[in-house]
């Protein structure tokens, strides 16, 4: 009926930025705030929409980082150089700006602690942002799913949200390994490559029942790994993968 439609969960709402904060030098978190904000599932995102003053609009998508909060969400959002977006929200975006967004969008690259596991999450960059809802929630419901995070970065001080996971970390199900691509601390013992056939063997372990495998970041790497699990005998319905773009790493 002509204006009485309630707005639907994919309708633009306005958001407010309640708090911006550095992740690492090519990375910011975005607090959002929204009434109309409902909550959503770990590994979602919602599109963001850009309006200038000519009216020319740009739209992407950005996962939510945070755990499920009804009127709250985050995004994590890596500045993409001679991007049209991505360098809006981390350089000029400001707390108390507003921003257009609608969602929750996504119903498979999901994970509820009621999905169980044992989870096997593998992030490229910032791939890592959906696995971080999830690892959040996995926190807030007091999961002791075993869970396994394997994840790339380009240096030591690339890795977004270290210091939390550091202490996520404490917790004896969950395991994280970090790999370092391009350069890392002189005393580093961990793994200085891309991620691998090897080192999914032996990050990964014996393929258990239940197993689940969720890999999200640039899209070559996300094809490699999800080659890979297959080759393991990970069934490729317990695959579940999001590409965020074409390069990076
Ligand atoms: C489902 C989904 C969820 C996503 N979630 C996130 C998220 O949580 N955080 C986040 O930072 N990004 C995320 N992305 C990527 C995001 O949507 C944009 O593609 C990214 O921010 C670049 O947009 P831009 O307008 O700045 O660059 P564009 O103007 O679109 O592209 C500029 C240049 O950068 C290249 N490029 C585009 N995307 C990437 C990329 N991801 N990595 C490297 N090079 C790229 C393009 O090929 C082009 O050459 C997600 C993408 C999808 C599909």
């Amino acid at each position: 009926m002509a204006g009485t439609a309630v707005p639907g969960r994919l309708a633009w709402q306005l958001a407010s930025v309640a708090a911006k904060r550095q992740e690492t030098p090519r990375v910011i978190s975005l607090r959002l705030e929204s009434d109309a904000w409902a909550g959503h599932l770990p590994g979602q995102h919602v599109d963001v929409r850009l309006t200038a003053e000519d009216g020319y609009q740009a739209q992407r998508s950005y996962s939510i980082s945070s755990a499920p909060e009804p009127g709250v969400l985050e995004l994590t959002v890596e500045d993409i150089p001679d991007g049209e977006v991505s360098p809006y929200l981390t350089e000029v975006l400001q707390p108390a700006d507003r921003l257009e967004l609608r969602g929750p969008i996504g119903g498979y690259f999901t994970w509820t602690a009621a999905d169980g596991g044992p989870l096997l999450l593998v992030a490229g960059g910032s791939g890592v942002a959906p696995l971080m809802s999830m690892l959040r929630e996995r926190a807030a419901a007091g999961s002791d799913v075993p869970t396994t995070l394997l994840y790339s970065s380009r240096s030591w001080d690339e890795i977004i949200y270290r210091e939390e996971l550091e202490r996520l970390a404490a917790d004896p199900t969950l395991r994280i390994v970090h790999t370092l691509t391009r350069s890392h601390p002189a005393d580093w013992a961990g793994y200085t490559r891309r991620i691998d056939a090897a080192m999914l063997a032996e990050v990964a372990g014996a393929l258990l029942p239940g197993s689940l495998a969720y890999v999200c970041g640039p899209t070559r790497l996300v094809e490699q790994v999800a080659t890979d699990l297959v080759t393991r005998g990970y069934p490729p319905a317990a695959i579940k993968t999001e590409r965020f773009g074409p390069t990076g790493g």
